[in-house]
């Protein structure tokens, strides 16, 4: 079978729901993957930073492989000798002291809303059900009813109502609009340190600073959604490390696993996560032994291979170089570590237009916010890789 043979039947039988780029993917190994005609291509979405170590990273394959061959999921109704580990594992690692495993990224994001609420009422003391959470426009935080009913996203709402009550939505990097938006039922703030989907908006210096300041000051949670920002993508742990800001609550995903599984969790300390009892929350799949074994290598993977580090100077080098394009169609480069959006002027024609082209030669990207081309390869790429990605770049952005 060919790419139209393959596309043919997913247009067939498949909901409609996505609009790829007509490239089958076949095969990964590191930074590249090949598609079904025998094609080559960079990766520089990295399936929107799960991958952030790579196609099949070759450790983790082997705990994948290691831990099916022992058990996969006994379910949270018994014990297994890997979540312990994930969880010790993970407080080492950010500093926070509990956990609470789940499975996609919007999961985790309900849960941190769940958490909050219990928070607002049993220790903030918010009359029952006045609890409020604040979220920011052009948040993206994932699918459910739930998530979508605090979008400002049009596309990710229309048609999917009755909504879910209890949020409000302020302008993103506005401090004054926030401390204005605060009330006594604020149970906390939902916040992308750096908004990916909605461009690789990066807000003003200072501003998580002061929404941390603002939210202890206010007895309010500041949640920090590091589901496609953390674990290293911006050349720090964390993009709030960037401001040396400690949320009250993280939610990651994505590259917890390396791409090979869904697995994502909520982190916060003893005093905010223990107030969760037991048959108050829950997943089947939720911290099972291969999704744990898969993290752990993971996260180890990301540290023994100094990948912040990589993302950190990669990253400058990367966007450096773009911005020295000479470019009719460029706007602005911007982003942190190896998150990199390449913003279009509105007369560059969409930003479809250059990811089919790159797809031509060699490069794949997916264009977001219409006119916004996000760079986010593995965090494992090097010089040599990026500069031969700049060859081809610099000659797409600079013809008429
Ligand atoms: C991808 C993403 C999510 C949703 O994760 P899923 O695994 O797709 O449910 C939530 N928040 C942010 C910031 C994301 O980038």
């Amino acid at each position: 079978m060919k790419t139209n043979d393959y596309i043919a039947l997913e247009d067939q039988y498949g909901a409609h729901n996505y609009l790829p780029l007509d490239v089958v993917i076949k095969r990964g190994e590191g930074v590249w993957v090949f598609d079904v005609d025998g094609n080559r291509y960079l990766d520089c979405l990295s399936a929107y930073s799960a991958v952030n170590q790579g196609h099949v990273h070759p450790k983790i394959l082997a705990a994948l492989v290691d831990q099916a061959q022992h058990i996969t999921l006994t379910s949270r109704a018994f014990r297994n000798d890997q979540l312990p580990l994930l969880y010790k594992e993970l407080a080492e690692l950010t500093g926070y002291e509990m956990a609470l495993p789940m499975n996609s990224g919007a999961e985790a994001v309900e849960t941190a809303i769940k958490l909050a609420r219990k928070w607002a009422y049993q220790i903030k003391g918010i009359p029952q059900n006045q609890a409020e959470i604040l979220t920011l426009e052009g948040n993206f935080h994932g699918r459910t009813i739930t998530i979508i009913s605090f979008s400002s996203e049009e596309a990710y709402r229309d048609g999917f109502g009755p909504f879910t009550p209890g949020f409000s939505t302020i302008p993103y990097g506005d401090v004054a609009a926030l401390s204005r938006a605060i009330t006594p039922n604020t149970a906390a703030i939902l916040v992308e340190p750096i908004q990916g989907e909605a461009g690789v908006i990066v807000p003003p210096p200072g501003y998580l600073q002061q929404m941390r300041e603002l939210c202890s000051k206010n007895n309010v949670l500041m949640i920090a959604d590091e589901i496609q920002t953390g674990l290293g993508r911006t050349g720090q742990l964390f993009a709030c490390d960037h401001e040396s800001v400690r949320p009250d609550v993280m939610v990651i995903g994505k590259a917890l696993s390396g791409g090979f599984y869904p697995i994502s969790a909520v982190l916060a300390d003893r005093s905010i996560m223990g107030l969760f009892q037991p048959g108050e929350h829950g997943s089947t799949f939720g911290g099972n032994p291969l999704g744990a074994a898969i993290a752990r290598t993971a996260l180890k993977v990301i540290t023994s291979e100094n990948l912040i580090q990589n993302s950190a100077e990669i990253g400058e080098y990367f966007a450096d170089r773009l911005a020295e394009i000479p470019s009719r169609h460029v706007k602005e480069v911007r982003g942190k570590g190896l998150l990199i959006g390449v913003e279009l002027k509105p007369s560059a024609g969409g930003g479809r237009r250059f990811a089919e082209i790159l797809q031509k030669n060699g490069i794949l990207v997916k264009e977001t916010h219409g006119n916004v081309l996000r760079f986010t390869p593995p965090l494992i790429i090097d010089r040599e890789t990026v500069d031969w990605a700049l060859d081809r770049i610099f000659h797409i952005l600079t013809k008429p």
